[in-house]
């Protein structure tokens, strides 16, 4: 089969390195003659394995040691509601900014649970933008400020981190370890694995300690962040194969350089794929403003709509699969995460220079 670069928004594409080194350990992990899936979630043998991956992911992001680590089954979603049945406390009141439709999809859960003030953000308006703090109406009152720092759907990225007096906590899903973050500033991170960190079915939380209290009564222990921190994850079963997969991105990603590899790399992936769509305006939109651009997630539209069915069923026969945008907005999008490398943007290049020469 010839070579395919999987474009996929999420669960996304994972390095070809991180996949090769789980099938030659899959039936036979370090020796032992059993898959690393098969063993115990108590024994030293996975034990090893998850405290590796946390260490990693601590030297990846240099989490300071007042964060407590988690990697717990289920989505970022899940995260949606943790988040205010643990922070709300006695205040009763959040504030998010709603920037696109994972922001809605957080405060939807989060208004189960409180009152919600919507910071910044219009209902109606596409989102193509993102309002600057100034313009932001914040609760000094507010239990924590909520937001999403890539908004996967949109292809928009904030460049640049809100200052508040409240606990920040960040839906960073689509852009974890694509680029250097200062821990200390945020409350709370969390983010689903299956685009820059692994598969599907784990997510991570990193919280900073003083924030851990009694979540909301009638919490299920398994969203209980102080109770999960206090049995560091283990709880109950954790997702033993994900969180092992995890820890090979993460290895991976500390030989090729960490996170200041990877955010070189994604820079350039991600200005030479908008320089190129801004070069072709006659034919490729896109209309997010340039300083909100996702290095991410790069969304673009043929000018003649018509188009867009020929050009992805000739990218997939040209091995650039999963360009289709989300259904909500249409059009195409490629995502670029860190597992994708720059060769494969070139070729997605190429071949929209050819498809534009073509049908232009
Ligand atoms: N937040 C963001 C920014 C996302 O991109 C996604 C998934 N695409 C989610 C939350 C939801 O994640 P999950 O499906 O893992 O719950």
């Amino acid at each position: 089969m010839s070579k395919v670069y999987n474009f996929s928004a999420g669960p996304g594409m994972l390095p070809v390195d991180v996949m090769q080194q789980a099938q030659a350990e899959m039936l036979d992990w370090h020796g032992l003659g059993m898959s690393i899936m098969e063993l115990g979630h108590r024994g030293p043998e996975f034990q090893a394995v998850a405290d590796q991956a946390i260490a990693d992911l601590r030297e990846l992001m240099a989490i300071p040691s007042n964060y407590h680590v988690l990697f717990l089954a289920g989505g970022a979603s899940t995260h949606f509601a943790m988040v205010p049945l643990n922070l709300m406390g006695g205040k009763k009141t959040a504030d998010y900014v709603d920037t696109g439709i994972w922001s809605k999809k957080a405060i939807a859960e989060a208004r189960r649970y409180g009152n919600i003030n919507i910071a910044a953000g219009l209902e109606e308006e596409r989102f193509i933008s993102i309002p600057p703090q100034s313009e932001w109406n914040l609760n000094p009152e507010a239990a924590y400020l909520h937001y999403t720092p890539n908004e996967t759907i949109e292809g928009i990225e904030f460049n640049w981190v809100p200052e508040v007096n409240v606990p920040l906590v960040a839906d960073m899903s689509s852009m974890i370890l694509s680029r250097h973050i200062n821990v200390s500033d945020y409350g709370i991170i969390y983010a689903g694995a299956q685009k820059n960190m692994g598969p599907a079915g784990i997510n991570v939380a990193i919280i900073r300690e003083d924030l851990l209290q009694e979540p909301l009564l009638n919490t299920p222990s398994l969203y209980n962040y102080k109770l999960q921190c206090e049995h560091h994850s283990f709880y109950n079963t954790p997702p033993t194969y994900n969180w092992y997969l995890v820890g090979l991105v993460l290895d991976w990603m500390k030989r090729k350089g960490g996170v200041s590899h990877f955010e070189k790399i994604n820079q350039r992936k991600s200005e030479k794929l908008y320089q190129f769509i801004d070069t072709y305006a006659e034919f490729y939109i896109n209309n997010v403003d340039p300083s909100c651009r996702s290095r991410m997630n790069v969304i673009f539209k043929c000018k003649d709509p018509v188009l867009e069915p020929t050009f992805l069923k000739l990218a997939t026969e040209a091995g650039l699969a999963n360009l289709r945008g989300h259904k909500l907005l249409g059009g195409m999008r490629a995502s670029i995460y860190n597992a994708m490398p720059e060769e494969g943007v070139d070729k997605l290049i190429e071949f929209m220079h050819e498809f534009a020469k073509k049908y232009g």
